[in-house]
């Protein structure tokens, strides 16, 4: 699947990964068309396929990036399906968390989705690659109106523990379910590779919700898919196993 769409500029790209249909719904492609790769991608921003961005990062493939966004797709549009499910107090438009968010790219793109009401956080373990996304991102004047509105935040983090706003905590347990003061997240996306389910993000997922994650689940350690998990309205989790992938894993932040 990796080169297939590459093309010689933005539109060209985005094209591509529509004809063969890695991106199949048209706001889905019209986020991508707002937001230009080569902002995020040092080389060759168009080609299909992952590009180092320093500290053993890479920028993920866009293929890749756009079955991302095509899976939590209901989830990342600013339509609350269910608001009765949400904790009383919550803000009503989407929270979203970017795991690893690396370059920003996909950051940025969710933030396109999740609109003027919608909040994207990504988490980094390197703090120069939570500045690096931040730094991207503030190529475009759509970037720079984000951050500054506070609709995309870049944080510094283990991501296997989640993230809760620092005006959100209530308690120190980031394990916790979502409450009124801890909101939690309808999006989930990881962009780095799990050894589990950790029991935060698990947690930290509102319900509904919905968390993409690739996981080291090939018991002699040599493979890794990408997991979709759904939380329902009543809280019952369901995991779905979709396709193999190769990822950098999560681990712990450099000394
Ligand atoms: N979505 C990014 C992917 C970057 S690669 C992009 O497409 O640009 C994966 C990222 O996960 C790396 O930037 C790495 O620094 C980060 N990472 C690895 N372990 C982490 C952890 N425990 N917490 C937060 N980020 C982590």
């Amino acid at each position: 699947m990796a080169w297939r769409s590459s093309g010689a500029s933005n539109r060209d790209l985005i094209e591509n990964l529509w004809r063969n249909k890695l991106i199949q719904d048209m706001r889905v492609k019209e986020a991508f068309l707002k937001v230009d790769r080569a902002h995020y991608a040092p080389s060759s921003p168009y080609e299909d396929r992952p590009q180092p961005i320093g500290y053993s990062a890479t920028i993920s493939a866009p293929h890749m990036h756009a079955s991302a966004v095509e899976s939590l797709l209901p989830f990342l549009l600013p339509t609350v399906d269910d608001p009765d499910a949400l904790p009383a107090a919550a803000p009503r438009g989407r929270r979203v968390l970017d795991i690893g968010s690396g370059s920003g790219y996909l950051t940025h793109v969710m933030a396109e989705l999740a609109g003027p009401e919608g909040v994207v956080v990504g988490v980094e373990h390197i703090a120069a690659l939570r500045d690096l996304g931040e730094r991207n991102m503030s190529k475009s004047a759509e970037g720079r109106e984000m951050l500054a509105e506070g609709r995309v935040r870049f944080r510094v983090g283990d991501g296997r523990k989640g993230w809760v706003e620092p005006d959100e905590q209530q308690q120190d347990d980031s394990a916790a379910a979502p409450t009124a003061t801890t909101p939690g997240w309808d999006a989930i996306h990881v962009g780095a590779s799990a050894t589990e389910l950790h029991p935060a993000l698990l947690a930290q997922m509102r319900a509904p919700g919905r968390m993409f994650i690739p996981v080291d689940d090939d018991p002699d350690g040599y493979g890794q898919h990408v997991w979709c998990v759904d939380k329902d309205k009543e809280g019952e989790v369901t995991k779905t196993r979709l396709f193999g992938v190769k990822y950098v894993p999560l681990t712990d932040a450099p000394a």
